[in-house]
């Protein structure tokens, strides 16, 4: 349908003088509906309904105007004696609320990737007698952060009586899917007050 108006019922497509046309593809090349193919080094519209009603860039670039097309007034007579408008208004409405959508979607998805969901720290050091992790429990108390995917790498059994460093991995969060930003520098702060090295945050 065009505007309406079945299409086959719409004498729009272009005729290829094939005496003239000296096979370059421009044509072939440049029509994105797929009408023409080439045969015998010339260009064929074989699924001329497939062509745009009212386009003619095919018949623009040809070196050699080989092609034509039937003429506009054919197309301006349709359009008024169809009363075809009250249809493109209604298709443009829709087209319009479509992009509308569109954009609201793609401003909510920027305004979601501008949020900090979810942070990987990495930190190495002394942990001691779960002195850390309780307070990171601590920490969490109120709110909707939490501290998730904790792994705590002890190298060594031995090596915990004797103090040596040991490596912690854990993602803060918030199960309300707030943004988190304001309290990584709390986690930080923990961090630092417990002389631990913070290996690396990472924003996933
Ligand atoms: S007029 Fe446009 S749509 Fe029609 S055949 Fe040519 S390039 Fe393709
Ligand atoms: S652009 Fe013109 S000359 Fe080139 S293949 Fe098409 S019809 Fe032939």
């Amino acid at each position: 349908m065009w505007h309406g108006i079945p299409r086959k019922d719409i004498p729009w497509f272009p005729s290829v003088d094939t005496d003239t046309c000296i096979g370059c593809t421009l044509c072939y090349t440049s029509c994105g509906r797929g009408v023409y193919e080439m045969q015998n080094n010339k260009a064929v519209a074989v699924n001329a309904m497939s062509c745009m009603v009212g386009c003619s860039t095919c018949g623009t670039v040809c070196p050699v105007q080989a092609i034509a097309f039937p003429d506009r007034d054919m197309i301006w007579r349709l359009e008024r004696e169809e009363k075809i408008f009250k249809v493109v208004r209604q298709e443009a409405e829709e087209k319009m609320a479509k992009q509308d959508a569109l954009k609201a979607r793609a401003a909510a998805e920027d305004a979601v990737a501008k949020l900090t969901m979810r942070v990987r720290f990495e930190i190495a050091g002394e942990f001691g007698e779960k002195r850390f992790l309780i307070q990171l429990g601590e920490m969490i108390k109120e709110g909707s952060y939490d501290f998730v995917n904790l792994r705590l790498d002890i190298p060594t059994v031995r090596g915990v009586a004797l103090k040596t460093p040991s490596f912690m991995s854990f993602e803060v969060t918030s199960t309300e899917q707030d943004d988190i930003q304001a309290f990584l520098p709390e986690v930080r702060d923990l961090i630092r007050l417990n002389e631990l090295t913070l290996v690396s945050e990472k924003k996933l």
